[in-house]
């Protein structure tokens, strides 16, 4: 038996992600100590066109689940999809307490409310720079800056050491929403003696600073001035100090703000109930813009990542009941591009543009910042917490690489890269990876969880790429046809002016069914298997492509 289906015991303190370290997106990260676990957030990540017909992936949490009477709690840092967004999925077959801050807290009911799921799901708000003990792990929030409202960073202390998880994090000196991240408590912490630190490495690879939530309000406020149609601002609706930042630079050019798509109504309701976006002009509804001079409307919008079904996308096709853009109008892209998404924006944008409407993105404008701390903000932050080991999680393989070398150079006496699955022991002793559990994918299929690696997902790329052909036989007990046989192409050919190589694969098959000695045609599985070759070679020798080809055999 490995160690690591044992149980860490009162002296020790291992790290285990099982999603997230090794690629940006569907966190899971799990501590062990004292015969319990501690899970530090659950999310999702989105398909690519890798698996047709799929929306979004989460870690297999299979390694946990076989042991989830031992899973004391799982703490969320904020609530960005990446962090929460496998919750609906994947609680119920965990069924442990939930913790979060008030914002991430109704952001997730708010969720598992629309999905459906896991309605029951116990959730434990705690305040701002709260402390509470989870099993054997006594925990402190640290709060710091982000692009969401609440960005946690976990302290986790335990009788064998200290471990800072710091969640998702930048240092804004402006973020314009929310409390300013907490240097003291780094600091404090930091005087206590900081075990290890596990550290959000998405932009290891970016100089200097990430700049702040200020900085961008300046700059959209002079931006706007300068247009005399509609103005849309498209960014993501979690980031709500730029839903702020456009409502003010709405109320300083005169121009009434409306919210256009689910979610920014949903984050909306969620900041309102914080706290958030108090003292703002009113909103106009997206109905009552078409009453109102183009000059004087501001459309805060989702879609900023080209998604098809967005209220953006939706508006460029003119398919948006309430709301629609003319020549001289501005769209104004307050987001970054993220990795996957380059064509779906880059066919949006242009649509924009085609439709006399102006565009402006990061590269024209200084329009974005980004929440993750570029190098000088890791630097200081190892300045301020000074652990002995740094873990660099949250980035692929080259962010963490770069961000264990900038550890180093931050004098951290000892950096580890590690990977999904495998399991660090961080006390006692030396701080090593020690073993390799078993890691996964997830994908929401339908209603259903299937592994990335399902035979139904290959098969499914198959018909994609290749199409189907489904041959129908009807043959009597020694094998003779007594039907003509039956060739339904899908994807294949255009049944309007391809009919020819239809009736070429037909006369080939019953070629080779006449070919078959009379012994093969009373098995169902060579006659089946015959006809499935001649049909399949024909199409090959017609046009080149190999249809998935199944026969439907009828013997009479
Ligand atoms: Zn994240
Ligand atoms: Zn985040």
């Amino acid at each position: 038996m490995s160690r690591a289906s044992r149980l860490a015991g009162p002296g020790d303190l291992w790290f285990l992600p099982l999603g997230g370290t090794g690629e940006i997106g569907m966190n899971l990260n799990l501590y062990g100590h004292d015969g319990a676990w501690l899970m530090i957030d659950l999310g999702i990540t989105f398909a690519d066109e890798r698996l047709p017909g799929v929306d979004i992936v989460m870690p297999d949490p299979g390694f946990i689940e076989a042991q989830k009477d031992k899973l004391a709690g799982l703490v969320l840092t904020h609530a960005h999809e990446d962090h929460i967004g496998a919750v609906p999925y994947l609680w119920p077959r965990l069924q442990c307490p939930i913790y979060a801050t008030p914002f991430t807290a109704g952001v997730l009911r708010r969720k598992l409310r629309e999905n459906g799921f896991a309605e029951d799901a116990e959730i434990t708000e705690v305040p701002m720079s709260g402390r509470f003990t989870v099993g054997p792990f006594e925990l402190e929030l640290i709060t710091l800056t982000h692009s969401i409202p609440e960005p946690n960073a976990v302290a986790i202390r335990t009788a064998a050491g200290t471990v800072l998880h710091t969640g998702d994090w930048k240092l804004d000196p402006e973020p314009l929403v929310g409390d300013d991240y907490d240097e003291v408590a780094l600091r404090r912490l930091a005087e206590e003696g900081v075990l290890a630190m596990v550290c959000d490495s998405t932009n290891a690879l970016v100089e200097g600073e990430s700049g702040s939530e200020g900085e961008v309000r300046d700059s959209l406020t002079e931006l706007v001035g300068g247009f005399e149609g509609r103005v849309v601002v498209a960014c993501f609706a979690t980031n709500v100090a730029r839903l702020e930042t456009a409502m003010r630079v709405g109320e300083a050019h005169g121009r009434h703000v409306a919210l256009v798509g689910r979610s920014m109504h949903r984050i909306y309701q969620a900041a309102r109930e914080c706290g958030y976006l108090a003292d703002l002009p009113p909103l106009v509804s997206d109905r009552d813009v078409g009453f109102l001079p183009r000059d004087e409307v501001l459309l805060l919008c989702t879609g900023s990542q080209g998604e098809p079904r967005s209220a953006l996308s939706r508006i460029v096709r003119d398919d948006h009941p309430e709301v629609s853009l003319e020549p001289g109008d501005a769209v104004i892209f307050s987001s970054r591009v993220i990795p996957g998404n380059e064509k779906a924006i880059s066919a949006l944008q242009n649509e924009l543009v085609r439709q006399g409407i102006k565009v402006v993105t990061d590269r024209d404008h200084f329009t974005h910042v980004s929440g993750h701390p570029a190098r000088d903000e890791l630097a200081q932050m190892y300045q301020w917490v000074r652990p002995q080991v740094a873990i660099p999680v949250h980035g692929e393989a080259r962010h963490l690489a770069e961000h264990a070398e900038l550890a180093r150079a931050c004098q951290v006496p000892q950096a580890i890269v590690a990977e999904n699955g495998t399991l660090i022991n961080l006390a006692p002793g030396a701080v090593e990876i020690f073993d390799h559990v078993p890691t996964g994918r997830l994908i929401l299929d339908g209603t259903r969880l299937i592994p990335d690696r399902s035979p139904v997902l290959r098969e499914r790329q198959r018909l994609l790429y290749n199409g189907v052909a489904l041959v129908t036989l009807v043959v009597d007990a020694e094998g003779a046809l007594r039907a003509e046989p039956r060739l339904a192409l899908q994807g294949v050919l255009d049944p309007e002016t391809e009919v020819e190589v239809v009736l070429e694969a037909l006369d080939a098959l019953k070629d080779d069914m006449s070919k078959l000695p009379p012994g093969a045609r009373t098995s169902d599985e060579r006659v089946s298997e015959t006809a499935r070759l001649a049909v399949r070679r024909a199409l090959f020798r017609a046009v080149g492509k190999k249809p998935v080809t199944r026969v439907h055999l009828i013997r009479l």
